[in-house]
């Protein structure tokens, strides 16, 4: 999508930190941290949000999984724990309308969220 920020950073137009990246998706630091480390795993297919993955979005869905336990060992905080985040539409304070998974350490999270 054109005008998506994230689409943006997949394409290299808009710099960022990606230090993870495979056929189905990337990942990179967030510019506005919420925790020491805060990862955002971003799909390279544009889908807008949370309630856009069905039933053919199931190998996506399993995939972005598996890369939220390899950014957490990449960044070394398996151990102690994490917290993952998928903000959805306004109520879920979603932002960017381009599907992404929030991976938040390196503090102790408090619950319930914000
Ligand atoms: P959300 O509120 O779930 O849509 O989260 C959007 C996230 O994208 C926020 O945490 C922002 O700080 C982050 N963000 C926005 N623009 C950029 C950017 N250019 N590079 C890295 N992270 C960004
Ligand atoms: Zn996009």
């Amino acid at each position: 999508m054109s005008n998506c920020i994230f689409c943006k950073i997949m394409s290299k137009e808009i710099p960022s930190t990606i230090f993870y990246e495979d056929e189905l998706c990337i990942a990179f630091d967030d510019i506005n941290p919420q925790a020491p480390v805060h990862v955002l795993i971003v799909p390279r297919e544009h889908v807008a949000t949370f309630n856009d993955l069905g039933e053919d979005k199931k190998e996506l869905i399993a995939h972005l999984c598996m890369v939220v336990n390899k950014v957490a060992e990449i960044k070394k905080i398996q151990d102690p724990g994490y917290r993952i985040v998928i903000n959805c539409n306004p109520a879920g304070g979603q932002m960017v309308y381009h599907l992404h998974v929030h991976v938040l350490g390196g503090r102790h999270m408090s619950w319930p969220p914000g």
